[in-house]
């Protein structure tokens, strides 16, 4: 067994909207129930240039915090009592594993509605005070005895499961609350970012008639057409949103989509869903995490007769199902490509202005070296 350091590094947001700073920090000494890992692997958020910046919509922690909230680690040391992960697989030091958000599993809503998203006392890794050693851009993190983690299946490389660490686990609890893709259904995905390819391999592996996807990045639509979309669109060649429901609307016999799931992170993307959806029709919005603004008129949605639902984080099965559906499926598609540009712990701003130049999918702290 490895020695457990008294200190490690980690890359340390001090105020908004100034670069991290790499430092020393004490690693905490471990409680009951509690698990410390060893960082393999950190994914690179959309949100994340959000939370950097302060302009994140969704809830607020203040600076300073250790960023970072889709990880896999290896488990350096397991509190007294902890034995199995939340699927019942025996755990030990070494083992591969990812963890949900901090819920409290008392709460009204985590015990009466069934739904720790929702937990009245929900926080989240990647949003605490350093001393906490709660992010995944440090060496090590420390995982609260209530945290429910999850073993990473041994077929799978860290490259190939890192996605559901994130945009798989919170596609599949979107979708989910969408109640699925019905049999030969028409479903438009804005955007093929991590969150919109999810949506578009799940989509191809359901009873979908077409997986039409938009979005303006080559290499995002390229790799899209390899996880399943039946037709990509070029936003650099239909470049207005009329152009593209046209488009759609050849491509859905005149009638649009009846499912849209917005992945585009962007607010501008609402109308032009609403706007070609089909009569009836179900919206899914997924990614629209910042303060961005923009103006509808609700009578559109009401004319319609169509439902909008909105689904943020996940909770363990979304990311046991998400595992499983990637290790079912990793012959079939190229998951780990989604991964386009590897960083040091020491390069994290590097990392985070890759990510807002927008122009790969997904850049990763890797910790292995490789
Ligand atoms: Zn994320
Ligand atoms: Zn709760």
């Amino acid at each position: 067994m490895t020695e457990i350091p008294k200190t490690c590094k980690a890359a340390v947001l001090d105020e908004w909207a100034k670069p991290i700073v790499v430092r020393e920090v004490a690693v905490p000494e471990i409680e009951p129930g509690a698990v410390l890992v060893k960082l393999l692997m950190t994914g690179i958020c959309g949100s994340d240039l959000h939370q950097a910046d302060g302009t994140l919509g969704l809830g607020v922690a203040k600076p300073p915090f250790i960023m970072g909230h889709e990880s896999i680690a290896e488990i350096a040391a397991l509190g007294e009592g902890r034995t199995t992960d939340a699927a019942g697989e025996p755990l030990k030091v070494g083992d591969r594993i990812m963890w949900a958000q901090i819920s409290c599993y008392e709460c009204y809503f985590c015990v009466i509605e069934n739904d720790p998203v929702r937990c009245d006392h929900k926080t989240s890794y990647g949003f605490r005070h350093p001393e906490e050693l709660a992010g995944g851009y440090a060496e090590y993190q420390y995982l609260r005895p209530v945290t429910k983690v999850i073993k990473v299946p041994e077929e799978l490389t860290n490259e190939e499961a890192i996605g559901i660490a994130c945009a798989g686990r919170s596609f599949l609890s979107g979708y989910e609350k969408l109640g699925g893709i019905r049999f030969q259904e028409n479903v438009v995905i804005q955007g093929a970012g991590p969150v919109g390819l999810y949506a578009t391999v799940v989509a191809s592996e359901s009873d979908a008639a077409k997986v039409i996807v938009v979005d303006s990045v080559k290499q995002r639509l390229e790799l899209a057409k390899k996880w399943g979309a039946d037709h990509v669109i070029d936003m650099n060649e239909y470049k207005d949103p009329a152009a593209r429901k046209a488009k759609i609307l050849e491509l859905t016999n005149g009638r649009g989509p009846e499912v849209v799931i917005e992945c585009a992170g962007v607010a501008a993307a609402f109308n032009e869903g609403i706007d070609m959806i089909q009569k009836g029709g179900r919206y899914l919005l997924l990614g629209v995490t910042g303060k961005d603004q923009t103006t509808f008129a609700p009578s559109a949605i009401l004319q319609k007769n169509m439902t909008v639902y909105a689904s943020m984080s996940a909770n363990i099965s979304h990311w046991y199902k998400g595992l499983q559906f990637v290790k079912n499926n990793r012959h079939k598609y190229p998951f780990a490509d989604m991964i386009t540009a590897k960083f040091s712990l020491n390069q994290a701003n590097e990392a985070i202005e890759y990510m807002r130049k927008g122009k790969g999918i997904k850049p990763v702290v890797d910790f292995t070296g490789r």
